[in-house]
């Protein structure tokens, strides 16, 4: 989804309304896929003043993707505000304006890299997911294996007397 910011760079106007929905195609991060799961609704405004081009826009939508713990699909939904400086003019370029040398944008690369910026490093199903267990690998989410601290602590102790018989 490109954005024209070509009536704003030629000051044929000077604010441009952001109202769009859009598909995304999913994209690999770190080996996981993330896929959308619904379109991408963009809703704010981009203004120029002074040579900058100030874009605000609410963005929603809702991914799939991998949990770090259980490793099971699960689905999150964003709602972020993303807040961009750009200016066409090499001299107002800074730390936090980016310089683009077109007079538009890639909607998409931009909402990447914001996804990307407010994942946290462990990508979570629940705040409680339970995770695998570390014997047989099931889901702790949903079910109860057999290997019940008790049979790990016997198993230790056996590892221990092979060791020790050593
Ligand atoms: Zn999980
Ligand atoms: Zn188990």
């Amino acid at each position: 989804m490109i954005i024209e910011f070509n009536e704003l760079l030629k000051r044929k106007s000077y604010a441009k309304d952001i109202d769009l929905s859009f598909n995304m195609k999913s994209f690999l991060y770190q080996g996981d896929e993330i896929i959308f799961k619904s379109p991408v609704k963009a809703k704010g405004k981009a203004s120029i003043q002074e040579d900058i081009i100030h874009f605000d826009v609410q963005v929603s939508f809702v991914i799939e993707l991998t949990c770090t713990r259980c490793l099971d699909r699960y689905t999150s939904n964003f709602d972020i505000n993303i807040f961009e400086e750009y200016t066409n003019n090499p001299k107002k370029e800074s730390e936090d304006i980016i310089f683009i040398t077109e007079d538009s944008i890639d909607m998409e690369e931009v909402i990447k890299n914001n996804i990307l910026l407010s994942l946290p490093i462990k990508k979570l199903c629940s705040n409680d997911c339970k995770g695998l267990c570390q014997h047989c690998g099931a889901n702790l989410n949903k079910s109860q294996c057999n290997c019940s601290q008790d049979d790990i602590d016997i198993r230790m102790a056996k590892l221990k007397d092979l060791f020790l018989s050593d």
